[in-house]
């Protein structure tokens, strides 16, 4: 370090030197200041002026600052960005400290560890995640501070990459730290990138020592790692854990006993859904908009707490496969269904309560205001009322939630009796604590008002013993309180007046029993404002350590609120309870999609019932014009599965569901443009994921397979993914296969298992009617330029595809309209591409078949071979 550089300077280094891979904001008085190459990265990200302090330097430092108070906001900004903010504050009061003021930093901010309020949707969890893997084993940790959660899972065996992926995909954490290994592997690092979006480190290897990370872990939880119940307990498992722990110490610097509790959970708990699969079938948010309206949570949300609006957002990510924990959650819903009057009472309780996991957070961590405190005792106000609401309720679920709700009597009495109603943000200058609650307290605030009666008094005695009628007593912050008296007055001021100061007109004095009471007045208050500093502060620390009580009652609650919502949804929406077998069966009467049905606002939506065995119908080939809703048809029957699957009502009249261990999607474009692939490659890729990791269980929802090449090839495709999807030796799994390719209908006589079927629809003359019903058999046709004419193609250039398709099927390119577009499917090896343009060759066969030479009269006979000749 260079030693002209100012005193201040060298400590900043020095500071910034033990925060690599961070902005520092460096606090000088009332900024915090930002140097060097933090400072032009920052002038840019939050379009600050970029300005230079001196630093001992020939040149300036770098430099530009945000005023401490607003700080939030930029902080927020740079964090949403993805950078990590490093606070650093200063640890002595200036005005008092000897010599540079010492500093430190106090916290890091990253985005996977922030606590800030304005920093956080509430209905999000905001995970941190540490990977680390070896070839055989995973060890996964995911830890949000800000409600306390930390969940751990240990993958083995095959498929490691995939089922790592699948574990992001269904936390979606905001920061990843990662191993040497895990750093390597190209396609985590791609996933995480391309899909997540996240930010991710790596992390040096001696932070995974098993030894350290025991020895962390043991320390934290206060248990030994035998009663920590880990059930997976490689280094992997036990460094990803420890690893999280020392990140959270390294950035919070304290409140971590705010996480009490590791969730040890295992993948096969839950439905198997890759990251595809979840942005397919829309369950969080749309896929083009990525919004929550249009998915299958904006349907079922009708959370009140924000605890619940985390639950309900994480159940339906990660469906359960264990038929006795879906069956404990519907038969709750179902007598939520079925009592109006208690669901109604319910919800209007939860109405009332804050977000208590994210309020723990703040105090437990000691940055919770007043404020917080009265929402937490306006939270601790509903819970016996819900308690006793719930008594009404039977199911064994519900029964749980009740004994699990803490009442919270003694806490909530505390907060009432302790803070004021409405008490300001700031919590230095009083005006917190109410009166009552201290003795001490009330006795400080009446000698305080009680001094300015008596100072009132000294005034009126003042003037009676000198005579003076204008004498006024008055205040400031330099000279406490005098005595004023004005120039012609001055004759009468009698010897113990003792002069301060003076003004044009007037002169002011002191007296020593002003002075004393003085003294009395302003010790008062300095004395009051720093004891209910105190007094909320021992306040804050008895919530504080009521943490216990208090998760378990959150997380009560927000079961309660979830299943309340599942049971709102489905009373609203007319759903019925599925029935949960392990047969492996889908039976659905009359199934509706429950987005579509929710968005459709002029028309009624046509239900339709689904049945597959895993037997002698395991593959559904379904044709029919675009927009028939062939793929409405398959979504909602994957998600009246994964409905059935989080303990939700469905969308139907009756539902059987044989629980599936996962699902798969193949639909549409994909959103992975930007890795460089072509769309058919993309294609391609998933469909080999899906073959590969799909089993016999899965069920399986394809729509146009082979779309994106030529037509042979890709009818090819699709009809050697249907061989092997529908051959039990093979895959055998249930599956829906959308397609155009009407060739394959010929497969349901071919192999067993395998059944047509179709979206009907209305001919009248050149005009279509979607029926939207879904009818056995393979379509007769595609329709697409009655299609295309609909959707608003310029009628020219109908005109023109119906002349090309007349000319096509004339000329044997296609064998007639019933049979239109078809190849036939023992045609696979014939790779002849259809042209679509006939060449003039066929354009002249047509016209000589098309005349009828025995009624061609000369003339006639002399102008067609005219336009022929013209024609060839
Ligand atoms: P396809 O996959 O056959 O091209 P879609 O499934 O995309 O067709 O359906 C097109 C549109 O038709 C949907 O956006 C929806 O508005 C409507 N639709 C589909 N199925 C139904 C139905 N059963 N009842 C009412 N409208 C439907």
């Amino acid at each position: 370090m260079n030693t002209n550089m100012s005193p201040m300077m060298r400590q900043y280094l020095e500071i910034k030197k033990q925060n690599p891979n961070t902005i520092l904001f460096f606090r000088l008085g009332d900024f915090y200041e930002m140097f060097f190459e933090d400072a032009k990265l920052a002038s840019k990200e939050l379009e600050l002026t970029l300005t230079g302090r001196d630093c001992g330097q020939e040149e300036r430092a770098p430099m530009c600052g945000v005023p401490y108070h607003s700080c939030e906001a930029y902080i927020a900004r740079l964090v949403a960005k993805g950078y990590r903010v490093a606070i650093c504050e200063q640890m002595e009061d200036p005005a008092t400290a000897k010599g540079l003021v010492k500093r430190d930093v106090v916290r890091v901010i990253t985005p996977g560890t922030v606590t800030e309020n304005s920093m956080l949707d509430e209905s999000n969890n905001n995970f941190l995640c540490t990977l680390s893997m070896s070839d055989q084993v995973a060890g996964l940790c995911f830890a949000d501070i800000s409600t306390g959660e930390m969940h751990v899972t240990e993958l083995a065996g095959e498929d490691l990459i995939l089922r790592i992926q699948n574990e992001l995909g269904r936390f979606v954490p905001k920061e990843i730290l990662l191993d040497h290994k895990a750093s390597e592997e190209r396609e985590i690092i791609d996933f995480i990138t391309n899909k997540l979006n996240c930010v991710f480190a790596p992390v040096p290897a001696d932070m995974f020592d098993r030894q350290a990370c025991v020895q962390l872990i043991e320390k934290h939880f206060h248990k030994s790692m035998d009663q920590m119940d880990l059930k997976g307990d490689s280094d992997q498992t036990v460094g990803a854990l420890g690893v999280t722990l020392q990140y959270l110490y390294d950035t919070q610097k304290s409140g971590l006993e705010r996480i009490t509790d590791v969730d040890y959970y295992s993948e096969a708990q839950f439905m198997r859904l890759d990251l595809n699969t979840r942005r397919n079938l829309e369950l969080v948010e749309t896929m083009r908009a990525k919004e929550k309206k249009g998915s299958l949570l904006w349907v079922l949300d009708h959370t009140k707490t924000a605890m619940g609006k985390r639950l309900i957002r994480s159940w339906i990510e990660q469906p359960l496969v264990n038929g006795a924990s879906v069956c404990r959650r519907l038969n709750a819903v179902e007598e939520l269904v079925a009592n109006t009057p208690l669901r109604e009472e319910l919800s209007e309780m939860l109405e009332g309560i804050f977000d208590m996991e994210r309020l723990m957070t703040r105090i437990v961590y000691g940055t919770a205001n007043a404020r917080d405190l009265r929402a937490m005792s306006k939270t601790f106000q509903c819970l016996p009322g819900l308690k006793k609401s719930l008594s009404a309720g039977y199911s064994a679920m519900l029964t749980e939630i009740r004994e699990s709700i803490d009442g919270m009597e003694d806490m909530y009495d505390l907060i009432e009796r302790a803070i004021e109603d409405d008490p300001p943000v700031a919590l230095r200058d009083g005006g917190i604590i109410r009166k009552g609650y201290s003795d001490e307290l009330d006795e400080l605030r009446s000698i305080h008002t009680s001094g300015r009666d008596i100072i009132a008094k000294i005034e009126s005695e003042e003037k009676e013993k000198t005579g003076i009628k204008n004498l006024k007593v008055g205040f400031n912050k330099v000279f406490g309180y005098y005595l004023e008296v004005t120039k012609s007055n001055l004759s009468q001021v009698p010897p113990y007046y003792v002069r301060k100061q003076t003004l044009v007109n007037s002169e002011r004095y002191i007296t020593q029993e002003l002075k004393d009471l003085e003294g009395r007045i302003l010790g008062a208050q300095e004395r009051s404002t720093a004891l209910e500093y105190q007094l909320y502060e021992s306040v804050r620390k008895e919530v504080a350590g009521q943490l216990a009580r208090v998760e378990k009652t959150a997380s009560a609650i927000a079961k309660l609120d979830v299943l309340c919502s599942f049971a709102q949804a489905a009373f609203r929406n007319h759903y019925c309870r599925p029935d949960i077998t392990m047969d492996g069966k889908i039976n659905i009467k009359e199934g509706r999609h429950p987005v579509v049905e929710a968005m459709l606002k002029d028309v009624p939506f046509v239900p339709n019932d689904t049945f597959l065995d895993g037997d002698e119908n395991r593959v559904a080939i379904i044709t029919g014009p675009n927009m028939a809703g062939k793929s409405t048809y398959m979504r909602q029957t994957a998600l009246i599965v994964l409905m059935a699957q989080i303990g939700s009502f469905v969308p139907a009249t009756t539902a059987s569901v044989g629980i599936v261990d996962s699902i798969f999607t193949r639909v549409g474009a994909s959103d992975d443009l930007t890795s460089g692939q072509s769309t058919f490659m993309v294609e391609m890729n998933e469909v080999a994921h899906i073959l590969k990791y799909a089993t016999r269980d899965s069920l399986l929802i394809l729509d146009e397979i082979g779309r994106g090449t030529s037509t042979y090839d890709g009818m090819s495709i699709a009809r050697a993914v249907l061989e092997y999807v529908a051959d039990t030796k093979k895959l055998g799994a249930k599956t829906l296969f959308a397609t155009h390719y009407h060739e394959l209908t010929e497969m349901e006589q071919q192999y067993p298992g395998v059944r047509n079927y179709n979206i009907a629809v209305k001919k009248r003359g050149d005009d279509i009617t979607f029926l939207r019903r879904i009818v056995p058999g393979g379509a007769d046709d595609s329709y697409g330029i009655e299609v295309a004419k609909l959707s608003g193609i310029p009628d020219d250039v109908i005109v023109r595809a119906k002349q090309i398709l007349k000319q096509l099927e004339e000329t044997g390119h296609t064998t007639g309209k019933k049979t239109s577009r078809k190849a036939k499917a023992g045609r696979d090896e014939d790779t002849q591409q259809i042209s679509l343009v006939p060449s003039a060759g066929d354009a002249i066969a047509t016209k000589l078949k098309s005349i009828d030479v025995n009624t061609l009269t000369p003339i006639e006979a002399l102008n067609v071979l005219y336009e022929l000749n013209k024609m060839a």
